[in-house]
């Protein structure tokens, strides 16, 4: 077994319209790399995070304080160090903090032999999480570590169901280079919904979780709607309106904010449908001045993964 690795740690799309902190997807080519190596020195040590300013303290990086928890989970008394290869940009709202959290979790459990299973490397994935939100949520590691959908059925105790996802759905997301913390975009959230409001939120979910298993694409674009949390969020959202309404009309089952935002995502059957949205996304933010990046990816079937 060799001493050191490296992997990719997949962006993932959370909430997904009607999931609210329980869905969440993996992308198959949009992710971070990360090298991790055994050490005799004790703890973790992040060496280099190229790409983007972050923390090298181990207790200010998402990653280091996923991987001190499996540590102190598994008592063990030598350490790891981490170099952490940055593409997700913080604060995208497509996972970047998960995908370090989760590589990290994932990469020393293999180089331990893998003593935990997925669903325990996903708790101790959500102590970084909780460094990076001041909420230990699991919809963006859950698939970082499952791949695919994954629905966290329940968070006491925790329970993730990994949901397969038809070969032809593809993600576009666009990432309108403003910065929204997932903390801020917390704040504005009301405690409270209506009965009716739920009504149409389990019934939209439902919905969801049948179109993936029986492939019925319809059914996943009719699911795809969230009468909660995005009428709030999107304001936040340079033309989050017209983006929907016109990627809709280039042939998107669906779309919405991705996690926090700002990134919003679009879901399409086929590459060649996800590329004209994307291209409509592109024409719509152009006329905005503002920079932004866009991806199409097919749903990543194995989240973080060795390269
Ligand atoms: P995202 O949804 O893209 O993960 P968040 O707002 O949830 O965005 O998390 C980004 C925050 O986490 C930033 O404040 C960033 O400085 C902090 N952070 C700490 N370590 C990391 C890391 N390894 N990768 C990404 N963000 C990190």
């Amino acid at each position: 077994m060799s001493n050191e690795i490296r992997v990719f740690c997949p962006a993932t799309v959370a909430n997904i319209s009607c999931g609210f902190d329980v869905l969440g997807l993996a992308l198959e080519t949009v992710g971070d790399g990360m090298v991790v190596r055994k050490t005799t020195h004790p703890g973790i040590r992040i060496t280099k995070v190229v790409g983007q300013e972050l923390p090298l303290e181990a207790e200010k990086n998402v990653a280091g304080v996923a991987g001190l928890a499996l540590l102190e989970n598994l008592g063990y008394q030598e350490g790891f160090e981490i170099e952490i290869h940055k593409k997700i940009k913080p604060g995208s709202g497509i996972g970047s903090s998960a995908a370090s959290a989760a590589g990290a979790v994932w990469a020393i459990n293999y180089l331990l032999d893998t003593p935990l299973n997925r669903t325990e490397l996903v708790n101790l994935a959500m102590q970084g999480e909780k460094l990076a939100s001041n909420v230990a949520h699991a919809d963006n590691v859950a698939p970082a570590i499952f791949g695919g959908f994954t629905l966290v059925r329940s968070y006491h105790p925790l329970d993730i169901v990994s949901i397969p996802a038809p070969k032809a759905l593809y993600a576009t997301v666009i990432h309108p280079q403003i910065e929204i913390k997932t903390a801020d975009s917390r704040k504005i959230l009301k405690t409270n919904i209506t009965l009716a409001q739920g009504i149409q939120q389990w019934g939209n979910l439902g919905g969801l979780v049948a179109g993936l298993y029986t492939h019925d694409y319809e059914l996943i674009g009719r699911s795809l709607e969230d009468h909660i949390v995005e009428p709030i969020r999107s304001i936040l959202i340079p033309e989050f309106k017209t983006v929907k309404e016109e990627v809709k009309k280039a042939g998107a089952l669906g779309s919405g904010i991705s996690g926090s935002g700002p990134s919003i995502f679009a879901l399409s059957k086929g590459e060649k449908t996800a590329q004209r949205v994307a291209q409509t996304m592109k024409d719509i933010y152009e006329t905005t001045g503002l920079d932004f990046d866009i991806h199409v990816s097919p749903i990543g079937t194995e989240g973080v993964k060795l390269i």
